[in-house]
């Protein structure tokens, strides 16, 4: 049979039909992450020894024979996508593929301390998720103060979770293991940011991730956490962390600096020079030692305009953020809120991945 091929109009049209099919399906490619995720692949292939088959995973991860070919697509998609590696293909068509992980999914083990699945499970929760399907519905609202996830879920974000304890464990759970994956980053990149203080006050610091691994990583840092009642009532006792519930809005327990581990890009403007202004006062002057230490994204920071995955991975999440009527800043609209709030001078220590240390000097 003759292969003929498309006349060159006929190409484009396929090549832009093709385009928005795979846009499309991208959300095919975020919910066979959290399928193994929830089915603990990751766990599967590394308790195996760090490579099994298909059958092997299937009965780890305690699935029904019947699914095994269900299994095999998932694990296509998978590998494809670079979340899990074919380390073996079967020959003549007879034996198995042996899967094994990628530098992606060694992140999703639930043994090391680098496990990031509590962070991708809540990102991927219907609870985050569901809202973005009335995106286009509420850009035409015209109320300016009801949120995304307001118009899905009734409630503003802190007293959803503050109402509903079995998110607020997922909620909680996923920024404990961001702030212990990245905390450890950032005390080896730029720890002298803590060598010179003795107190830290960790505001709106969750269940104390990030207080945490500063304290062990510069045990003669005294670190508390202030979080709102619901989150200080479920935090971990038996720490060095000290756990204080009080409202940032209101005001910041005194401390040599104030942490603000992804806190300011839930809030617009207005509410952040408020935060900033209450952790000004809970701080002493410049020459004392006194600073603000944010960790945060500063979009267009520590890239390259060729760097497609980090540029699209920081609007992506300023476009996902929105929805609780947040925003990640560039480096103009972190100046304008750090110098309205009073401050004088500030740092931007690219070292996180998407985000950045921003030092901020009364
Ligand atoms: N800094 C932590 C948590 C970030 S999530 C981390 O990176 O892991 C934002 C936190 O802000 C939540 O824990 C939430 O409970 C807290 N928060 C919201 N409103 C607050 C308020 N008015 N006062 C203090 N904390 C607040």
């Amino acid at each position: 049979m003759e292969l003929s091929q498309p006349s060159s109009k006929n190409q484009a049209l396929l090549d832009a039909q093709l385009e928005l099919w795979h846009q499309t399906l991208c959300y095919i490619k975020s919910m066979a992450l959290k399928s193994a995720i929830d089915l603990r692949i990751a766990d599967a292939i590394h308790d195996h020894g760090g490579t099994a088959t298909l059958p092997q995973i299937a009965t780890k991860i305690m699935l029904h024979q019947s699914k095994l070919p269900c299994l095999r697509r998932l694990m296509r998609v998978l590998t494809i996508t670079g979340v899990f590696s074919i380390i073996e293909h079967p020959t003549d068509g007879a034996g198995e593929h042996v899967y094994g992980l990628t530098p992606a999914s060694n992140l999703l083990v639930s043994s090391t301390s680098m496990n990031l699945s509590p962070f991708m499970t809540l990102m991927l929760d219907r609870v985050f998720v569901s809202p973005f399907h009335g995106l286009g519905e509420w850009f035409e609202h015209e109320l300016p103060n009801l949120t995304l996830f307001k118009m899905e879920h009734g409630h503003n974000a802190w007293d959803f979770a503050g109402h509903d304890a079995k998110f607020a464990k997922i909620f909680d759970n996923g920024m404990v293991a961001d702030s212990s994956f990245n905390m450890d980053i950032v005390v080896k990149e730029c720890g002298d940011v803590f060598q010179s203080i003795s107190s830290l006050m960790d505001v709106a610091g969750g269940l104390g991730g990030a207080s945490q691994a500063i304290s062990k990583a510069f045990p003669h840092v005294k670190c508390s956490v202030l979080d709102l009642p619901h989150v200080v009532a479920a935090a971990p006792a038996g720490t060095d962390v000290d756990y204080i519930a009080g409202d940032m809005f209101e005001s910041i327990p005194p401390a040599d600096a104030v942490l603000l581990k992804w806190v300011l890009h839930d809030w617009g403007d207005a509410e952040c020079v408020k935060i900033l202004r209450n952790c000004k006062k809970a701080i002493p002057p410049r020459d004392a030692g006194g600073k603000v230490i944010i960790l945060d994204m500063v979009v267009g920071a520590g890239t390259s305009e060729s760097d497609l995955k980090h540029r699209e991975t920081q609007v992506l999440f300023d476009l996902f953020i929105m929805f609780i009527d947040g925003t990640e800043r560039d480096e103009q609209e972190w100046k304008k809120i750090i110098f309205e709030a009073g401050f004088s001078d500030y740092k931007i220590i690219p070292v996180v991945g998407v985000r950045s240390i921003i030092v901020v000097y009364p």
